[in-house]
């Protein structure tokens, strides 16, 4: 049976909350490999090991799995052997019976510092072996082929490739966010820059239903539930706010009006953003990208917030986030057609720079804390979890 060995890196910097840091990953590994039955998963030693009774089964699910989880560097597929040289190498013969390599070196790590072989000495000796047994070069610079062994307190491990992941930290270790999360490709990134930091990311998606179709909500769940394969758990609320951008139109005059719109935004994903205990929000603007995005406008958006607004994204060009969304899987769902909120009511030409004062009077024609409090009271939520918890068949048929 092979073992999955899984590697950290940044949390091991992490000092004193590195053991916090450890069950956070081990616990995030183990939710996000729930339904493959019978899954183990321990910390061993700065490792993590993950072991399953059907392994070749699994492994292929396995790595899809693991490629998402935050806070993990590498994972390899490893076989545990005895501390013992001889079974080592004998155990890498056998996972290296069909290779085509000429040239290969062995890498030794001793994690166990009293074991009695320093690495040099592990990779020579083992090396040697290999050597004698095949008919193979060893070279330390460009090797086709690197045998790895780790050599713990009670066991060791022996394998051939490391499969990269996702890096960042685990999901949960830095504290909550709310992301305004749009239909765009902007905003589902820059959640996912939140996640891979370790925040628990809310969403709060704004639509314009029953006044536009339904398809921006749709396109929010589908890019949270996206985004939940990476966080495993998620809440996304879904805020009407047609009729907020109605009253916006009767009150204020074209060019104040989409940023009088985001003011609201913020201020009704700030209310949400406490009551869920997130302590600060994202958006996924970056400088310069339209109109509304310019530094003064920023600043007039932010200035009526009272926690921080994060902006992952802020010196991003389009195409460098476009690229990501698409190693993200959330492009092909964010270019979906759909007519949000943006588009409703929007001015041709909104103000690229617009003043507190101007604002504040444009604003007085609105009661904004009601808008704020009735949008708040209407929101819907809904609470995601990943993997898909099945459905109870006695409710199905109840
Ligand atoms: P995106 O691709 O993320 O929609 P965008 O380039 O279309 O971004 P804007 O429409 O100006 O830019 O929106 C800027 C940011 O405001 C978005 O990244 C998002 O964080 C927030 N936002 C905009 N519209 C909505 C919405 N309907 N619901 C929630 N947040 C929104
Ligand atoms: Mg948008």
């Amino acid at each position: 049976m092979a073992s999955v060995l899984i590697h950290y890196q940044e949390i091991a910097l992490k000092g004193k909350n590195r053991p916090w840091f450890v069950e956070r990953l081990v616990s995030n590994i183990r939710t996000a490999t729930a339904d493959l039955g019978h899954v183990k998963v321990r910390a061993l030693m700065g490792r993590i090991e993950l072991r399953h009774p059907d392994d070749d089964a699994i492994w292929e699910e396995v790595k899809l799995r693991l490629a998402r989880v935050p806070g993990i560097a590498n994972y390899s597929r490893a076989i545990r052997t005895p501390r013992d040289l001889d079974v080592i190498a004998e155990t890498a013969l056998g996972e290296l019976a069909d290779t085509e390599a000429r040239t290969f070196r062995v890498k030794a790590q001793r994690a166990d510092k009293r074991f009695p072989l320093t690495s040099p000495e592990i990779e020579r000796q083992l090396g040697g072996r290999l050597k004698a047994a095949r008919d193979w070069t060893v070279s330390l610079t460009a090797p086709e082929l690197t045998v790895r062994v780790e050599i713990l307190n009670d066991e060791a491990f022996c394998y051939l490739r490391k499969e990269p992941g996702a890096g960042g930290l685990p999901s949960g270790v830095s504290g909550r966010v709310a992301c305004l999360l749009s239909g765009g490709i902007d905003s589902p990134v820059a959640a996912y820059r939140m996640i891979k930091r370790g925040c628990r990311v809310r969403f709060v998606h704004f639509h314009s239903y029953p006044i536009l179709s339904k398809t921006s909500q749709e396109k929010a769940v589908e890019l949270a539930e996206l985004l939940t394969r990476y966080q495993l758990n998620s809440r996304l609320y879904l805020v009407a706010f047609g009729e907020i951008q109605r009253r916006v139109v009767l009150a204020v005059a074209p060019p104040l009006r989409v940023v009088v719109y985001r003011r609201l935004m913020l201020l009704i994903a700030e209310r949400i953003a406490r009551r869920s205990g997130a302590g600060a929000l994202v958006t996924g603007e970056a400088v310069g990208q339209v109109a509304s995005q310019t530094l003064d406008n920023m600043a007039v958006i932010d200035s009526v917030a009272s926690m921080p607004v994060l902006r992952p994204l802020v010196g991003m060009d389009k195409d460098e986030i476009v690229n990501e969304a698409r190693r993200l899987d959330s492009y092909d769902i964010s270019i979906i057609p759909d007519e949000d909120c943006c588009t409703l009511f929007t001015p041709k030409h909104p103000a690229t720079r617009t003043t507190e004062r101007q604002l504040e009077e444009a604003e007085s024609a609105l009661d904004m804390d009601a808008l704020v409090d009735e949008a708040v009271a209407g929101a819907e939520r809904r609470d995601l979890k990943f993997p898909v918890p099945a459905v109870d068949s006695q409710a199905q048929a109840g």
